[in-house]
């Protein structure tokens, strides 16, 4: 099997994976959100100062001093990444696609995982979703680069399949550590796994999406993926009604 890997070198990454999200589960004060559901309503709020110390906090991964600011936090964790083999996709990458756009942006959107254009060219959402993508924040009156643009794994899955979630609990840390760094107003959460991930949540996105939840304080609206939206295109009219509750928080400053 090209993908098959030895069991030893699969356990060793599954521990570390566990390993890490234990530590950023505990510094954020929740619990053990791989073991149990947590409702985002009780999450700790965006202004506690555990949350807020996290990127500050050495963790086991190797890392450059931290640098001033939100644009030198970003950088300093994508350092950190660069070489990253905490699950088994980082054999695989072309290129990491660690993420893109305003380091201060006011709206941040996460989707799944790269694809094959991402993986190319080593940026998010760039291949036909990407370019619906790009379509919908120019009709939202703003450009890719007042936004910034994530997914919650930063390699590619082959041939892409789901993110698995030994994957999604190694990858994650870096995210939450994304996010803290810079510290948006409103995430629009693109299709079920970002969704899933970021509110701990199973419920079906078609439940999820059209109203605002709560990740870690801030407002976190889920919507349907514009994969989705290339198969679907009649679901184009509920991602619409979707990011106008966007607008209008981010009109309402
Ligand atoms: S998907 Fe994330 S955890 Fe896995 S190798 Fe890539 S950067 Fe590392």
């Amino acid at each position: 099997m090209e993908y098959e890997r030895e069991p030893r070198e699969e356990l060793l990454g599954l521990v570390r994976s566990l390993a890490e999200r234990v530590r950023v589960d505990s510094e954020l004060g929740r619990p053990l959100s791989w073991l149990t559901r947590v409702d985002p309503a009780v999450a700790v709020p965006k202004g506690d100062d555990r949350v807020r110390a996290l990127a500050d906090v050495p963790g086991p991964i190797p890392s450059a001093a931290p640098a001033a600011g939100k644009p030198g936090r970003l950088e300093a964790l994508r350092e950190e990444l660069e070489g990253c083999g905490r699950c088994s996709l980082g054999t695989r990458r072309r290129c990491l696609v660690f993420g893109e756009g305003n380091p201060r942006a006011e709206l941040v959107f996460v989707g799944e995982a790269p694809g094959a254009d991402e993986d190319e060219q080593g940026r998010p959402f760039v291949g036909a979703a990407g370019q619906l993508l790009t379509k919908i924040i120019v009709a939202m009156g703003l450009k890719r680069e007042d936004v910034y643009i994530c997914n919650i794994l930063k390699c590619r899955p082959p041939g892409n399949r789901n993110p698995l979630p030994e994957e999604i609990a190694a990858c994650e840390p870096f995210l939450i550590r994304q996010l803290e760094a810079i510290s948006p107003r409103i995430i629009c959460a693109l299709g079920s796994f970002a969704a899933h991930t970021l509110l701990q949540s199973e419920a079906p996105i078609t439940v999820l999406r059209g109203r605002f939840h709560s990740y870690q304080g801030i407002p976190l609206m889920p919507t349907f993926h514009p994969a989705y939206l290339l198969r679907n295109p009649g679901a184009k009219k509920q991602v619409w009604e979707d990011v106008q509750e966007i607008m209008k928080v981010l009109r309402n400053g």
